[in-house]
């Protein structure tokens, strides 16, 4: 190569450098998370990260380094889900540290794929690999079974529907793989800012939404947002919330506080929320039959007149989905939201923000669970 021609070519690389950089650089400045993490959500609204691994499986940091890592990140509570049969040793590591709620269910490889089992006491021997088996002995010993990342890592093959709770609609840690060459153009605001290079990963989970909308029809299973964290554990726990109503205000007894997050799990109380987008809190989601009102998760039998409400007030533009047996029956980019039911079936909503973000505009940024309006009496 002549010099002139290598002076060219060096040029042309130093100014695509440039270009990149500034491309970045702009996309990096005019990123910001909407809404305020400071404001208090109310008292019986609290959120937390889901699917966690620590160094008790193939997590790379230690429970306590994790949990002073969600204490500086306005986390309730975190759920770890440590490889095993159960993993005993990280279920023993349960309690109140630097002021997190630190959980543990386990992650379990079952003839289906990955099933991870929450709230069930230590068994006597090792849960079964076989997946049938694994969701009954979960719940003879008081817990409860959701299907970890149904169409990644290791594909869930489908049988019978079992009496499953839970499935993940949205996991992290796959799409972090599953996009790695697409990443690499944002590789470096991994460095300066990760939450834009976190929601820039993530893709549409349309497949998932599917499922769950026709598992539903046959029984009632809620949908969790992943984190699935291996490593990141910072920004990925400022990434994807559950956000859980509670009852009553949470209790300061660990075994109490157990206990509301887990029945509030069980009974589908929750919403998922990728709150590095924007803020979450306050969204609700109820209906109401004259005096009585069905919580998120509930089954009503459809009563005249059955009233379904929506509120999310939130302080920059977002629409509301409306979601009757997986198929959009009104949307508003009102604050508000109210239905009069006339038809059975099972009601959820998804809002989509409509600021400018790294976050596509087919995600979801909040996922509520489902209430189910039954024709009999449930
Ligand atoms: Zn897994
Ligand atoms: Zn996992």
């Amino acid at each position: 190569m002549g010099k002139s021609r290598k002076h060219k070519f060096l040029f042309v690389l130093l100014a695509l450098f440039l270009l990149y950089g500034f491309w970045l650089g702009c996309n990096l400045l005019r990123f910001k998370t909407y809404g305020d993490s400071s404001l208090p959500a109310s008292s019986r609204e609290i959120k937390g990260a889901y699917h966690i691994h620590s160094l008790f499986s193939d997590g790379r940091k230690s429970i306590d380094e994790i949990a002073k890592l969600a204490a500086r990140r306005s986390v309730d509570f975190i759920i770890l889900t440590d490889h095993g049969h159960p993993n005993v040793e990280s279920l023993a590591e349960q309690g109140w540290k630097q002021g997190v709620l630190v959980l543990a269910g386990s992650e379990l490889s079952v003839s289906r794929g990955h099933l991870v089992g929450l709230g069930f006491d230590v068994p006597s021997r090792p849960f079964s690999q076989n997946a049938e088996d694994a969701v009954s002995e979960i719940q003879s010993a008081g817990g409860f079974s959701i299907i970890a990342h149904p169409y990644s890592k290791v594909s869930w093959t489908w049988g019978e529907f079992i009496d499953y709770s839970g499935i993940e609609i949205i996991n992290a840690n796959t799409f972090l793989k599953k996009n790695f060459l697409g990443m690499i153009p944002y590789l470096p605001a991994f460095l300066i800012k990760p939450k834009y290079a976190l929601l820039r990963m993530l893709k549409s989970p349309e497949r998932n939404l599917r499922k769950w909308d026709e598992l539903n029809l046959i029984h009632p299973i809620y949908g969790y947002f992943g984190v699935d964290a291996h490593l990141l554990y910072g920004p990925l726990l400022d990434f994807l919330h559950l956000h859980l109503l509670l009852p009553e205000p949470l209790a300061e007894d660990f075994g109490k506080a157990k206990d509301q997050i887990l029945t509030a799990l069980r009974k589908g109380r929750f919403y998922n929320a990728i709150d590095a987008a924007a803020q979450a809190k306050g969204f609700r989601f109820w209906a109401e039959a004259g005096q009585r009102r069905i919580p998120m998760g509930g089954v009503s039998r459809l009563l005249s007149p059955l009233s379904i409400h929506v509120r999310a007030t939130f302080p920059f533009s977002k629409e509301i989905c409306l979601i009757r047996n997986g198929k959009r029956i009104l949307h508003s980019r009102e604050d508000n939201l109210v239905y009069e039911a006339k038809e059975a079936g099972i009601y959820r909503v998804e809002v989509y923000l409509k600021q400018r973000s790294p976050l596509a505009e087919d995600i979801p940024w909040i996922l509520s669970n489902p209430i189910f309006i039954r024709k009999e009496n449930p």
